[in-house]
């Protein structure tokens, strides 16, 4: 395929809103592509030129790509710069300065592929001329529609309007017309989440089922997670006799082991290998496998005293500079709760008992991973114990595993329970929220430039992140400067396509959705601003829209801790949202 075609493809894609549209017309593009093709398109299509695990990043700025523009296109740079300044984005610029210039080459979706992955791959002294140069050879290579798109990637600004889950529909459509494949599509994403390698197997798998990809040592499995419920009585009507741990309050880490080689992938699956050279040593010389895959929970402790420390502690061991020292002064623990992968061997079907007790095989005593205690319990009583007894030592409670359940990545479901302390307040659960955008301030906050942040929760159904509350009061001064910095970071022209917020809750500033932000609440309102699940419908006269059933929001909210470790569509989902309802009306 051409990548003028494709571009085709990303201006229809562009003009369309309706998600169903969208999985229709990628679903034509993928039966267009060819295999050896349709894994760089699914990339090209993310902005992408490798997994999202993956750390290739362009590093080039607005200003290097108006080089490039000006110098491939013989164009002034202050003419470019101009205009960009003009239509904010320089996609248009471009396209505009090429102009009825012609195609010098008919370029397939490959060899622009190639190129843009030597451009992003450029490194050291002399790469920025290096990545001028290629993404120039590019722009005089393509036609002016192509080079809008062209230029859009490497400053990540294509944003066609959808997420991954839309592309696993798309795939399964090219297959059968209809989304029936899209579960098994996305239990193998799940395992792994290389949209590239998946695309290729689904198209070439011809009858054969995709549904039982093996995780690799190297790259990363979705990690599962658990449902929540607030007793020992529920969770034993639920699960039956289960295996109760703490429920330790550090950072989940997932540890790849390839004979000395080791990796460490975070919850929202960036590689932190070199943030914990402890953790790095202790699984090199604890893990007794040549190949495993093992995941814990890290928590920092105290040298001198040994005690655990609280979370707000350990997070300061997430640094780029100066790791060594900190590593002394803060040491972190592992505890080991689950194996996905051994010696070859695929795990995540196992039940979580067999799972366990190769886990127990494979760690040797040592200081630095330790395997998270256990107790298999069948009465209720003797959980809320353990779970009190959790609550005394300062831990945020406890996990119940179903013993027969298997490891199911990437998803949320019972066969991990999480039984959290609960708090003076009705709701007894966070919620993990998304900055949106922000209002200036007023009074005494004028000074920081920010009064108060609208936050949302991600509606998984319809792709769009749909708004809980706006918060302005119960923030730190360092908060609320913290917030602005980063929020400035992420500033947008307009408000992003994928919002869904009421006039009334407009922001002065919008942002693109990527900080994630622990809210904690007093309980889950209902409020007629709020787009969480707020349903509209014609007024009685039919002239107009109203509000037919208010949406969800959140009272008296108050920011705990920046989420870091979670991507945007990590964070609490609609429906988690009304099921956090749910329990709140039962109290
Ligand atoms: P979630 O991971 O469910 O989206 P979250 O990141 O906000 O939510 P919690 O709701 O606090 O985290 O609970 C799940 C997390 O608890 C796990 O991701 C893991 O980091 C942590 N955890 C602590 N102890 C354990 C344990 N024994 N077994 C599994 N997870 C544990």
């Amino acid at each position: 395929m051409t990548f003028k075609r494709l571009s085709e493809y990303f201006h229809i894609l562009e003009n369309t809103t309706a998600r169903n549209q969208m999985t229709e017309i990628l679903a034509d593009l993928f039966k267009e592509a060819k295999s050896g093709e349709i894994g760089k398109i699914v990339f090209l299509l993310q902005g992408r030129v490798a997994p999202l695990y993956d750390a290739v990043e362009f590093g080039l700025a607005d200003k290097m790509v108006i080089r490039a523009i000006a110098d491939s296109l013989k164009a002034d740079g202050g003419e470019v710069t101009k205009a960009f300044k003009g239509s904010g984005d320089l996609g248009i610029t471009v396209e505009k300065l090429k102009g009825n210039c012609k195609t010098k080459k008919d370029l397939s979706v490959g060899e622009v592929f190639e190129i843009l992955s030597q451009t992003a791959k450029a490194g050291g002294a002399g790469s920025q001329e290096t990545k001028i140069q290629l993404l120039g050879k590019l722009i005089v290579d393509l036609d002016p529609l192509s080079t809008r798109y062209l230029v859009r990637i490497p400053v990540a600004k294509l944003r066609l309007g959808f997420s991954d889950m839309t592309i696993l529909d798309a795939l399964s459509w090219m297959r059968t017309g209809s989304k029936e494949l899209r579960p098994e599509i996305e239990k193998a994403y799940n395992v792994r989440p290389d949209l590239g390698f998946i695309a290729e197997t689904v198209k070439n798998s011809g009858e054969k089922s995709f549904e039982n990809i093996e995780p690799r040592v190297g790259i990363p499995v979705l990690m599962a997670r658990a449902e929540r419920m607030g007793s020992g009585e529920e969770i034993i009507e639920k699960i039956g006799r289960c295996a109760v741990e703490p429920k330790f309050d550090g950072f989940r880490l997932q540890g790849h082991k390839k004979g000395d080689k080791v990796k460490l992938i975070s919850r929202n699956l960036e590689d932190v290998t070199a943030m914990y050279p402890d953790i790095v040593a202790g699984i090199r010389e604890q893990v007794k496998a040549k190949e495993a895959i093992l995941e814990g929970e890290a928590v920092a402790y105290n040298p001198q005293t040994g005690e655990y420390l609280p979370f707000q502690e350990t997070v300061q061991r997430k640094r780029k500079y100066n790791i060594e020292a900190k590593a002394k002064e803060i040491p972190l623990k592992l505890f080991a709760f689950e194996l996905l992968y051994k010696e070859g061997r695929n795990l995540l079907l196992s039940v979580y008992e067999e799972r366990r007790k190769e886990l127990e095989k494979i760690i040797e005593k040592g200081e630095v991973i330790l395997v998270a205690q256990e107790e298999v319990v069948d009465r209720a009583k003797r959980l809320e114990v353990i779970f009190q007894d959790a609550v005394s030592r300062g831990l945020e409670g406890v996990m119940a595993k179903k013993l027969d359940g298997i490891y199911r990545a990437g998803s949320r479901d019972f066969n991990w329970i999480k039984y959290k302390r609960s708090y003076a307040g009705k709701l007894n659960d966070t919620v993990d929220s998304v900055v949106m955008g922000y209002d200036f301030g007023q009074g005494k906050r004028t000074a920081f430039g920010i009064g108060d942040f609208l936050i949302g929760v991600y509606d998984e159904k319809q792709e769009k992140y749909v708004s809980i509350a706006k918060i302005g009061t119960g923030l730190t001064d360092r908060e609320w400067k913290e917030i602005k910095k980063r929020s400035d970071r992420l500033k947008t022209k307009v408000k992003p396509k994928n919002y869904e917020v009421d006039k009334i809750m407009d922001c002065d500033i919008w942002i693109e959705p990527e900080i994630v932000v622990e809210i904690r609440a007093d309980e889950i309102t209902r409020s007629p601003v709020h787009t969480a699940g707020r349903i509209m419908g014609p007024s009685k006269s039919g002239s107009a829209v109203e509000v037919k059933e208010a949406g969800l929001a959140l009272r008296f909210p108050r920011l705990e801790k920046f989420r870091d470790d979670k991507k945007p569509t990590d964070a609490t989902t609609l429906s988690e949202l009304w099921k956090m309802l749910q329990r709140q009306m039962k109290k």
